[in-house]
């Protein structure tokens, strides 16, 4: 239950540093952030915002193939179950102990990390305002009943509060099995006005689409059944000027 879930009260409350060691703020940045104001509230901070969430990544595929594409991005994978978080965990541990002891322009697999998390819940306490550039929602339960569409991943109200961790031109990357899913998400993206479908061209042509059809559990396992996937990215808008 949520009550075991631990989250922040705040963006500026998160401990990243614990998640990303390798952007931990020495203790001298900190303090030169202390003098300069900034830093003070938050002893765990890193050196870059984290840009790119993956929003119930299962066992990780999507976030260790988006490590070596994006090596100057910080990418968290968010999932609740929490045996298959410290699964995800313990493998960029094993990753990066790996990496450490290769000379060889391996990728690092510092840039990743998991956090137990319910993002149906919690979104705005991990992420601030436009700090987000990608979110993923790859294979999301597609919850069929009707009187279960509340617990679905994309609904109006989610879909604010993808638009405010996000910034104007950052995209949400979606991507199911389920032909009854896609519409539903295509349709509650297309009328909310913070969003606009990205053209065919387009998202055939980002590296992201094509490594969220491969690389996902899920995207093996419906390739493996001879399955349909159902690709859709939604753009973030600008907001509109206050009148
Ligand atoms: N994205 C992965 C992939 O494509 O292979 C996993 C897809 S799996 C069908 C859906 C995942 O979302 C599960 O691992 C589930 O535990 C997780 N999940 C469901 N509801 C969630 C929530 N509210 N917050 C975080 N993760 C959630």
């Amino acid at each position: 239950s949520d009550h075991a879930l631990t989250y922040p009260k705040s963006p500026t409350d998160m401990n990243w540093a614990t998640h990303y060691p390798a952007y931990a703020l020495s203790k001298k940045e900190e303090a030169g952030d202390e003098a300069q104001g900034s830093g003070a509230q938050n002893p765990k901070a890193i050196t870059q915002p984290v840009e790119i969430a993956d929003i119930g990544c299962g066992f990780g595929g999507l976030l260790f193939a988006l490590a070596p594409n994006f090596p100057d991005k910080l990418i968290i994978g968010m999932e609740i179950r929490t045996s298959v978080t410290e699964y995800v965990q313990e493998k960029i541990r094993a990753l990066r102990t790996q990496a450490a002891s290769t000379t060889t322009n391996q990728p690092t697999y510092q840039n990743i990390a998991c956090l137990r998390a319910n993002t149906m819940k919690f979104l705005p306490n991990f992420f601030a305002r436009g700090q987000l550039s990608k979110i993923f929602l790859c294979f999301p339960d597609p919850h069929f009943k009707q009187r279960k569409h509340k617990a679905r991943i994309v609904s109006y109200t989610l879909n604010s509060e993808y638009a405010y961790v996000l910034r104007p031109g950052g995209i949400v990357y979606t991507i199911t099995d389920v032909e009854d899913l896609h519409n539903w998400m295509v349709g509650h993206f297309e009328k909310h006005p913070s969003f606009e479908r990205v053209g065919e061209e387009e998202q055939e042509e980002d590296v992201c689409v094509g490594v969220m059809r491969m690389e996902t559990e899920e995207g093996k396992k419906v390739t493996r059944n001879g399955g349909v996937k159902y690709v859709a990215c939604f753009r973030r808008l600008e907001d509109p000027p206050w009148p």
